[in-house]
């Protein structure tokens, strides 16, 4: 019977413990005072915590001037050097890396060219350990403070299991992957889809910072799009919600790759550009289309209308369903080609439903490139930072 209360004793310890380092992480730096006043705890308990937490390595105190008083207060702040995590992006034509650390600040970036769909998973798995080796011995980070591994992958991610059930992107199918990192390189290891990672990074860090509901809508080499409610990915059935690729535009439209027709990505994907300007001149490239689009060139400007108009189209369906405050426009076509942003704007009044106009903003992502090894060091943190270290 004492064994048992003893246990529950440390049970509630340890929470009330990682509850003042989650505030001293989300409201650095604060002082102790503050602490005892949010918790309603004892400013001896407080005062114990933080002790213990400062002796772990985890906070630690900064001296700081108080405002208005002019006094100096001590306050407390997370130690950075804590613990870190990776952030991974896997593309089409390259894998990007972050190290991130405890106050979710990427301190180095690494990128290389590379393209998983010409090898095996376990080779391109191979080498993102091994470049993950190389990144955190050239930072002098101890291997042991590394405490996850986070990766979006385009396509449909079994995001409990670590699992690539499906990427067209790569030729991937059921593919253990967060298995095999974690296995080779002895960390905890996560995946999530691409586009998911990346609505997380702009709510925590991005454009979407503040906002309740946010949808994100790729366009690229493929489309997809995810939504963000409260901080929380919305996830779906089987983690696939926002497929919007192969939502059904018309029935008796171009043949997608797919075996369906009319797919949405058969009107406004990258592919589907380079399909419609072949029908004019032989182009290899949709910065050919731009180019020529800003070159004034008819054919040209008429596919950049178009896929503006049906990126409207999209946007006021998505609308429709969710209702979002904030619409997030992202990916390729929009990053490399802002002008499309614009076009899109013009098309809104015709193709946004009446009741929803001026309710939501359309803006494009602020994070671009790097949104993605953002979100997954984050993904990371938000999974394992609670289990590590010697504070569990
Ligand atoms: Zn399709």
């Amino acid at each position: 019977m004492k064994k048992i209360v003893k246990q529950d004793q440390d049970v509630i310890k340890q929470h009330n413990k990682l509850m003042i380092l989650d505030i001293i992480k989300k409201q650095r730096p604060i002082s102790r005072a503050e602490i005892t006043k949010i918790t309603g705890m004892s400013a001896t308990s407080i005062g114990r915590f933080v002790s213990e937490l400062c002796e772990e390595g985890v906070i630690r105190e900064t001296e700081l001037t108080s405002s208005g008083v002019g006094r100096k207060a001590i306050m407390l702040d997370i130690e950075p050097g804590a613990i870190y995590t990776i952030g991974v992006d896997i593309e089409k034509k390259r894998i990007s890396f972050g190290i991130m650390d405890f106050s979710e600040s990427i301190i180095v970036y690494h990128r290389i060219d590379y393209q998983a769909q010409k090898a095996n998973p376990e080779e391109t798995a191979d080498l993102i350990c091994r470049e993950i080796r190389g990144l955190i011995e050239r930072q002098g980070i101890p291997y042991e403070k590394v405490i996850g591994v986070g990766i979006g992958v385009p396509g449909v991610i079994d995001y409990e299991n670590g699992v690539v059930q499906l990427s067209t992107t790569f030729g991937w199918k059921g593919v253990a992957f967060a298995d095999l990192i974690e296995r080779e390189l002895r960390i905890k290891t996560v995946i999530d889809n691409d586009l998911k990672v990346k609505i997380l990074s702009e709510y925590l860090y991005g454009s979407a910072k503040g906002s309740n509901k946010t949808a994100l809508i790729g366009i690229g080499t493929g489309i997809g799009s995810a939504l963000i409610i409260n901080g929380e990915v919305f996830r779906g059935g089987s983690n696939s919600a926002g497929e919007l690729g192969h939502t059904t535009l018309d029935p008796n439209g171009n043949l997608c790759e797919c075996g369906k027709r009319g797919c949405l990505q058969t009107y406004i994907d990258e592919n589907s550009l380079i399909l419609e300007a072949r029908r004019v001149t032989d182009i290899s490239d949709v910065r050919q289309v731009f180019a020529a689009a800003r070159n004034d060139e008819r054919w040209a400007k008429e596919i950049v209308s178009r896929t503006a108009l049906y990126i409207g189209i999209t946007i006021n369906n998505i609308v429709c369903m969710y209702n979002p405050d904030t619409v997030i426009l992202s990916g390729d076509l929009v990053e490399n080609f802002r002008e499309i942003v614009d076009l899109v704007d013009q098309h809104s009044e015709q193709v946004i439903w009446e009741p929803f106009k001026g309710k939501f903003k359309v803006i494009p992502s602020e994070l671009r490139g790097d949104a993605i090894v953002m979100g997954a060091g984050a993904l990371a943190m938000q999974h394992f930072a609670p289990l590590a270290g010697s504070w569990t």
